[in-house]
């Protein structure tokens, strides 16, 4: 049964945003290649506590929202439904198609606010633990005017002046009721939930809004909310490269498998010159030096080590910056043994490793044509880059 629901209101036709004429309404137009909602709808599947997503759209959308949430795989989002005429009966329409659902608490938000973290959505969702209807809202910086013609009529005091945002959670029981008594008292000029909540009797208890959870109203917007998202993504990459010779031995460990071979590879830990390789790619796209930097070949606890230590560690760093691993690929270099048979299981290896999916890793091999010291077969070179998300 459903718990902690979603309801994004998207039903707006505010073209005011579109940078040019003839555009979509704005929470369909493009945000850093993807539809506004598209943004939205994946901050809220992206927090645990959310068990399903419903969006009110305008009837007129229904082709612009299949296409904004195509990629979007997942059984938490449910079917649209059609608005109405203002916010105020979209909402309640999407309240009416919720009910069956029978969830406990109820986040409406916005489909325009892009930038709504996980971390407000879980404090919503918290907060109804405690109280019947939570506000996030920020304190107004700004002096208020009160403009007539341009020109200033009043200077209002602010102060306990603050601005609402969304997502505003209720336990939905309380808000669907008050959404009907508004109904029936043909009360239509609310502009958010909160204040139906508040004429409805029920205490909305507000908790600190985040100050790039704005809405898009603007052209202007769109550029900020461009700004803020390239702001997020910073990419770096970085190479690695290692070589180990073979010496006598019986198997090889490479990409964290054992493989039968005639000789083995020769190195102060298990050799492993493949995940040595991604270790120092990764390394380098932080600035971090290199693997003997952090892992000293003098330092007798590492004799014999797998070497899956260092590559953890690797990420480890990625992760204390609030970074991840985009992709990693590894060519190696030798004539024998064979690669191709045993890639898949070194992939899965290096993913699991690395806590990523395994269309993120690719692991090709190459011989050197005879050439050069891996064409004597006298070692193993491999070649790793790295590509992080910081
Ligand atoms: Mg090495």
């Amino acid at each position: 049964m459903a718990k902690n629901v979603a309801l994004i209101v998207a039903a707006g036709r505010g073209t005011r945003a579109s940078r040019y004429e003839d555009e979509a309404p704005k929470q369909y137009v493009h945000l850093q290649g993807k539809p506004v909602l598209h943004h939205v709808i994946q901050r809220f599947l992206e927090t645990e506590q959310i068990d399903h997503v419903l969006t009110v759209i305008h009837a007129d959308d229904e082709q612009a929202y299949e296409q904004a949430t195509s990629n979007i795989d997942s059984e938490r989002l449910l079917a649209p439904v059609f608005g109405g005429a203002t916010r105020q009966q979209s909402v309640y329409a999407g309240l009416a198609a919720l009910e069956s659902h029978q969830p406990q608490k109820v986040l409406i938000h916005d489909g325009a606010r892009p930038f709504c973290s996980s971390d407000l959505i879980s404090q919503v969702c918290n907060g109804l633990n405690q109280h019947t209807a939570i506000l996030p809202a920020l304190p107004v910086s700004d002096t208020l005017k009160r403009v007539e013609h341009n020109i200033v009529s009043q200077t209002l005091d602010r102060s306990n002046l603050w601005g609402a945002q969304t997502p505003q959670g209720f336990l939905f029981s309380d808000i669907w009721s008050a959404h009907k008594k508004a109904k029936e008292s043909e009360k239509d000029d609310f502009t958010d939930d909160a204040s139906i909540a508040e004429w409805f009797g029920l205490d909305v208890h507000v908790i600190n809004a985040q100050t790039d959870n704005f809405k898009i109203t603007t052209k202007d917007d769109f550029e900020k909310g461009e700004r803020l998202l390239n702001k997020e993504v910073n990419m770096r990459i970085g190479n690695g490269f290692d070589v180990h010779e073979f010496e006598p031995g019986d198997e090889i460990i490479l990409c964290g498998i054992s493989i039968p071979f005639d000789k083995k590879l020769k190195g102060h830990s298990d050799a492993d010159v493949g995940l040595h390789a991604i270790t120092d790619a990764i390394y380098g796209a932080l600035g971090e030096g290199d693997i003997g930097q952090h892992f000293p070949p003098s330092d007798p606890q590492w004799k014999g080590a797998a070497s899956d230590v260092f590559l953890k560690h690797a990420v480890e760093l990625v992760t204390k910056r609030g970074g991840k691993v985009a992709n990693i690929d590894l060519t190696l270099i030798c004539e024998a043994p064979k690669i191709g048979p045993h890639s898949l299981a070194m992939r899965q290896f290096i993913a699991n490793t690395m806590s990523l999916e395994i269309d993120q890793v690719s692991v090709k091999a190459t011989t050197s044509e005879g050439l050069g010291f891996t064409g004597r077969r006298e070692g193993i070179a491999a070649l790793a880059s790295a590509l992080l998300l910081l």
